[in-house]
């Protein structure tokens, strides 16, 4: 229960130097499908497990960290553009005694390290350690993670786009007013056919408006950054 706690070693995984702020320059015609703004995007919120990296049950060991094929790339080209990366995880292991707060940081000072190999990076990672049974604000979809980043980095809903791979994730997002995306890898295939979303025709897809839905399906995370990337070809 309680407030969700940051990066016990919080100076890692911060990005080093300073970090520029640029609205990206797209083609706004082409973004913008039914008040769907994806070229307003400057901040994204990645879920952990399925998203950024493959989904491993209940990952403790920082060895087995793999990302998403073609993402670190992505997200570093973005980020050029200014844009910033915020890591937002349930990690209920914690509470279910399977892997330890060191270990948690031990996943991340990995994956940060993977992410800086490609010169990419989170600006920030909030966890929430509790179980479904705490009833706690943290645990997506509940909001506090979300109020715990935008207090800290004045984040604005309209120009925030969530990722994920599960249900939750997107309720998550929707609960704030962001943009939202399904990722069919990890969880999201299940969980798009739980949503009763269409097949994936177009990668990305974006969706028609329904209670629940994403803004926007796709293969993987890359998939999204990529089409982030595309427009803001003209630049
Ligand atoms: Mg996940
Ligand atoms: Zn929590």
């Amino acid at each position: 229960m309680g407030l969700p706690f940051a990066n016990p070693q919080r100076a890692l995984l911060w990005a080093s130097g300073t970090h520029q702020q640029r609205p990206l320059t797209f083609c706004r015609s082409a973004a913008t499908t039914a008040g769907m703004d994806f070229a307003a995007i400057t901040t994204i919120l990645l879920d952990r497990d399925g998203t950024l990296i493959e989904d491993c049950h209940y990952l403790c060991d920082p060895d087995a960290v793999c990302l998403i094929p073609g993402v670190a790339p992505a997200m570093a080209a973005l980020r050029r553009r200014g844009v910033r990366f915020f890591l937002v995880s349930n990690q209920s292991g914690l509470a279910r005694g399977l892997f330890t707060q060191e270990e948690l940081t031990q996943v991340q000072v990995r994956l940060s390290s993977m992410l800086a190999a490609h010169g990419a990076c989170l600006d920030d990672a909030v966890f929430c350690p509790h179980g479904p049974e705490d009833a706690c604000r943290c645990r997506k979809p509940g909001p506090g993670l979300w109020e715990a980043l935008r207090a800290r980095h004045h984040l604005d809903p309209s120009t925030t786009l969530v990722v994920g791979d599960k249900a939750s994730d997107v309720a998550f997002g929707l609960a704030q007013g962001c943009l939202t995306a399904l990722v069919h890898t990890g969880h999201g295939k299940a969980e798009a056919a739980k949503l009763g979303l269409p097949p994936l025709h177009n990668d990305p897809m974006k969706l028609p408006s329904r209670p629940a839905w994403p803004h926007l399906q796709a293969s993987s995370l890359t998939a999204v950054l990529h089409m982030l990337l595309a427009l803001g070809a003209a630049q």
